[in-house]
C-alpha cells in the first residue's frame, strides 16, 4: 500500500524518551499530517467496515486518538480502556505486567453486550501486554475480540505475544 510509506514517516521517532535508550515512536506528528492522518483511519475502516463489528475499544491515551473516527465511521460504538480510577461508574479491572511494576485497565460494566464483536484499538504494540488485558476485559464481559490493530508495531513480534491467539493488524514498523 503506497500510503503506508508516508504513513510511517510522519511518526517523529524521540530518542532517549521517556528514559536512555528508548526511541520513542511519536504518533503527534502523524495526528499533525492531514492526509496521513486520514489515510491511517482510512486503511482501518477499510478493512473493519465489513466484518461485522459493533464495538470499537481503545485504550487510553492514544488508542482514543484513532478509535473514535473508526467507530463513527463502521456504525459501531467506542468504549474507552482507561487507566484505574478514571471511570467514575462500576468496572471490572485487569491488571497487566509492564518493564517495571504493574499497572491496569478498566472498562465501564454494561459498555458492550455478551457476543457483541469487538475491535481492539491503540497505537503502539511492544509486548502485548497491554492488548492482552484489554483482550480479557472484553471476553469477561462476554464479547468476542474479532482483531487487535495498532499503527506500530514489529512484523517479528507478531502472533507470538499470547494475545489469547487473536489475530493482530499493524501499519508500520517503528524506525
Ligand atoms: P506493550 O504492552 O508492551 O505492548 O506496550 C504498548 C503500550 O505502551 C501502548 O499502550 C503504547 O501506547 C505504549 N508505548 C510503548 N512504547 C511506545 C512508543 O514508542 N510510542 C508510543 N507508545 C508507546
Amino acid at each position: 500500500d503506497p500510503r503506508l510509506k508516508a504513513i510511517s514517516e510522519a511518526i517523529r521517532v524521540v530518542p532517549h524518551f521517556p528514559k536512555p535508550g528508548i526511541m520513542f515512536q511519536d504518533i503527534t506528528t502523524l495526528l499533525l499530517d492531514h492526509k496521513a492522518f486520514k489515510d491511517t483511519v482510512d486503511i482501518f475502516v477499510d478493512r473493519y467496515r465489513d466484518m461485522g463489528i459493533s464495538v470499537v475499544a481503545g485504550i487510553e491515551a492514544r488508542g482514543f486518538m484513532f478509535g473514535p473516527s473508526i467507530a463513527l465511521a463502521i456504525g459501531a460504538k467506542f468504549v474507552p480502556l482507561r487507566k484505574p480510577r478514571k471511570l467514575p461508574g462500576e468496572v471490572i479491572s485487569e491488571a497487566y505486567v509492564l518493564e517495571y511494576g504493574t499497572d491496569c485497565l478498566e472498562m465501564h460494566v454494561g459498555a458492550v453486550q455478551p457476543r457483541e464483536r469487538a475491535l481492539v484499538i491503540d497505537d503502539l504494540v511492544a509486548t502485548g501486554g497491554t492488548l492482552s488485558a484489554a483482550i480479557r476485559l472484553l471476553e469477561r464481559a462476554g464479547a468476542q475480540v474479532v482483531e487487535c490493530a495498532c499503527v506500530v508495531g514489529l512484523r517479528e513480534v507478531k502472533g507470538q505475544h499470547g494475545l489469547n491467539g487473536k489475530p493482530l493488524y499493524i501499519l508500520v514498523e517503528p524506525r
